[in-house]
């Protein structure tokens, strides 16, 4: 499988984690998933001595949200009062779907990327009839809820501008990790406490030295023409889709907006779309460099980082 050859940075277990961590959120709300006799038979410690997790080791709270197939809540490690996110999965869901090579790669994936603007993926457990992932808890929400709360639903040119830069980070540590993460897209950026970006849901990613991929998938209005178009296609996807998403931020819209999914297709691999006047010309140049229809042409993370508006407005 692809996604197997060696991600090199060692996963650290949430014992030491917790251990090391003075997170400490108050959890409030009813526990929307209940322990069963089997989870009960929680504080295991296995051969080795490390922790066994299970759904008895944490006090679960508020649902923080969910899509077709997963929940999220707030839980508490019971021991430790540590805070995380749990996702949960239903087994049933993930066969049903054929999903169980995606949610696979998204544990696999995750569980090795280690970087201040990447969620962290703790640990995984399961029990008969679910998946249980133990994910860092963003406490600021996604960057697409706050974008919605923002006046025409636009961050300022200075906040667009230390999101952007801090996306381009977690991209260029993914890349060099051989990781495409093929979705990114407001909802899928979670805000740490310090308002930082924090890239999330790796169900899409994928992880292989083979660079040349043609998989579908993705979200519509952030796919690359190459994707679009059924062609092969590697890393340079996420720069697409980060041109897509600096857009978004400065006007409230995306760049190839349409009634219908045809429409936007086809202005997506045509690559035309204007940006509005009060855009920045420094800024415009970015999105220029980024949402180009020929792959090698296109800017790539470094070449993001270096970019005079980023440059003028990241904070480190
Ligand atoms: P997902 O199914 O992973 O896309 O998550 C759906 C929603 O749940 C996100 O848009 C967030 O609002 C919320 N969420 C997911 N993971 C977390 C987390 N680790 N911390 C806080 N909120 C989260």
């Amino acid at each position: 499988m692809d996604n197997e050859a060696n991600l090199d940075n060692k996963r650290v277990p949430l014992q030491e984690i917790v251990a090391n961590s003075d997170n400490n959120v108050e959890i409030r709300g009813s526990c929307a998933v209940t322990e069963t006799n089997e989870n009960a038979k929680s504080m295991r410690t296995n051969r080795a001595g490390e922790r066994v997790w299970s759904l008895a080791s944490f006090d679960i709270g508020r649902r923080l949200g969910g899509g077709s197939f997963a929940n999220v809540f707030l839980a508490r490690e019971k021991k430790s009062k540590f805070i995380v996110a749990l996702k949960v999965l239903l087994k049933k869901d993930i066969k049903q779907k054929n999903l169980e090579l995606q949610v696979i790669r998204e544990i696999d994936i995750q569980a090795h990327l280690i970087h201040p603007n990447i969620l962290r993926l703790y640990e995984y457990f399961h029990d008969e009839s679910r998946i249980y992932m133990i994910l860092e808890f963003a406490p600021k929400g996604s960057v697409y809820s706050k974008l919605l709360e923002c006046p025409n639903k636009r961050f300022s040119e200075g906040v667009a501008g230390v999101y952007v830069a801090q996306i381009a980070d977690a991209l260029h540590y993914c890349h060099s990790k051989k990781v495409i993460h093929r979705d990114i897209k407001p909802g899928n950026l979670l805000l740490g406490q310090n308002e930082e970006i924090k890239l999330a849901d790796f169900g899409w990613s994928v992880h292989g030295p083979s660079s040349r991929r043609s998989t579908q998938c993705g979200t519509l209005d952030y796919l690359s023409p190459e994707v679009v178009l059924g062609k092969t296609y590697n890393e340079k996807v996420d720069l697409w889709s980060l041109g897509v998403v600096c857009y978004e931020f400065l006007t409230g819209k995306t760049p190839f907006d349409c009634s219908n999914s045809h429409g936007i297709c086809k202005k997506i691999s045509k690559g035309q779309f204007s940006v509005p006047s009060f855009v920045s010309n420094e800024a415009k140049d970015l999105i220029r460099k980024l949402i180009v229809l020929e792959p090698d042409s296109r800017l790539d993370s470094i070449g993001v980082l270096e970019h005079p508006w980023i440059l003028k407005h990241k904070t480190s």
